[in-house]
């Protein structure tokens, strides 16, 4: 029998992405793999997204993440109404077997206040479930809508009400692991990289001080609150300053940029982010939050750079230590790693992308939760 998944990616960005876009880049990297795999995919998402799909649905014509700078009751409504569209859609049809839903807060909440009558649902948690304890902390979605989360180490912190919904894991996946060891070594450059969203949970301004401390050049790739260019962050001027992220920026990081030890090259896309990943002697993870997904993670791994990082979130998941990667709980430890990374194979790290975070290994997983969440609905009904 024919899966027909609803795929409810939201309606903040495009699928694929124009750029950024965590959430969106799952999705755009599983749907391939799922309709391999026989699986029918109805998308729910905006106009513009061109991800080839059985069927696509949407309220807004394109990406509406620009509205997301608005005060909140003016932008309030509009996740509302993407997800108002998606019940209308799911009451007018019968031929969706489950929903596969990607919306922060409202999208559970929603699939929940359904009730008996509504689809199975799998929820997918992309973020850290400190976050919305009142939603959390009292959810009932009955035997009908479940989690998952993208590490057991996420999962771990959430609040018993979101446990007892979950069905478990599914690591981040990365297109580019796919044939990762067949790809020809890449010689490695003198200097180690931070690819990631500057901010303070992401610790770039630990890494800064210990690259200069410890004399190991650094690069930090990653836009800096909306900014991806140096130049547009300077062109900006004090009024940047109202970002969190700017201020973080310029008062914990940029002290210790020079242009030297230390630079700040702002977002890399494409081929050019890869090939600064890959020439990397080792990622840099100097994280101070518990990091729940980790993408960067597994690029890294994808493109034979060993990882150095905090042992936090689900780092000691994707990471062996010694074989892949080098991890400490002693942040100051951090310097004295980057040395010893250099011993780390690169051939070691894609083959651990090749057994464990391909698109494929990601789909199936997916598909064997789909089951497992439609199986846990029917039992409700037979059991009644
Ligand atoms: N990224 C990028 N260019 C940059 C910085 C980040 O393409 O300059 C990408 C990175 O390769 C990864 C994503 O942004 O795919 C970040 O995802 P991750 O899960 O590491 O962190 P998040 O931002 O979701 O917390």
């Amino acid at each position: 029998m024919t899966l027909t998944v609803l795929m409810n990616a939201g309606p903040w960005l495009s699928v694929p992405p124009p750029g950024y876009g965590g959430i969106e880049n799952v999705v755009a990297t599983l749907v391939p793999e799922l309709r391999k795999l026989g699986v029918r995919v109805v998308l729910a998402s905006v106009e513009t997204s061109a991800l080839p799909v059985d069927e696509k649905i949407w309220v807004f014509p394109d990406g509406q993440f620009h509205a997301l700078q608005r005060p909140y009751n003016q932008v309030c409504g509009v996740s509302q109404a993407h997800l108002n569209g998606v019940v209308r859609a799911l009451h007018a049809r019968d031929d969706i077997d489950l929903v596969h839903d990607h919306v922060e807060a409202v999208g559970l909440a929603t699939m929940a206040a359904m009730g008996p009558d509504g689809p199975p649902v799998l929820h997918t948690l992309h973020w850290d479930l400190a976050k919305h304890p009142e939603l959390y902390g009292n959810l009932d979605g009955g035997d009908r809508v479940r989690v998952n989360g993208v590490s057991a180490a996420q999962l771990a912190r959430a609040p018993r009400a979101l446990q007892e919904h979950s069905v478990g894991h599914v690591h981040l996946s990365t297109p580019l692991a796919v044939d990762a060891d067949r790809r020809p070594g890449v010689e490695k450059g003198d200097y180690l990289v931070t690819l990631g969203r500057i901010n303070p949970g992401k610790g770039q301004d630990l890494g800064a001080r210990l690259a200069r401390q410890a004399g190991f050049r650094l690069v930090l790739a990653g836009p800096v609150g909306p900014y991806h260019r140096p130049e547009d962050l300077a062109a900006a001027g004090d009024e940047a300053r109202q970002n969190p992220d700017v201020r973080f920026f310029h008062d914990n990081v940029a002290p210790y940029v020079d242009g030297d030890v230390v630079r700040w090259v702002g977002t890399v896309a494409g081929r050019d982010r890869d090939d600064l990943l890959a020439g990397a002697r080792a990622a840099l993870f100097p994280l101070r939050w518990e990091e729940p997904g980790g993408t960067a993670v597994v690029e890294s791994l994808s493109l034979g750079t060993p990882v150095v990082a905090t042992s936090r979130g689900c780092l000691p998941e994707l990471i062996e230590h010694g074989r892949t990667g080098l991890l400490t709980a002693d942040e100051e430890e951090l310097g004295d790693l980057v040395m010893a990374a250099d011993l780390l194979d690169p051939d070691e790290c894609r083959r651990e992308a090749v057994a464990r975070f391909t698109p494929a290994v990601m789909a199936q997983a997916y598909v064997d939760l789909y089951h497992r969440v439609r199986q846990l609905t029917a039992r409700r009904f037979q059991l009644a």
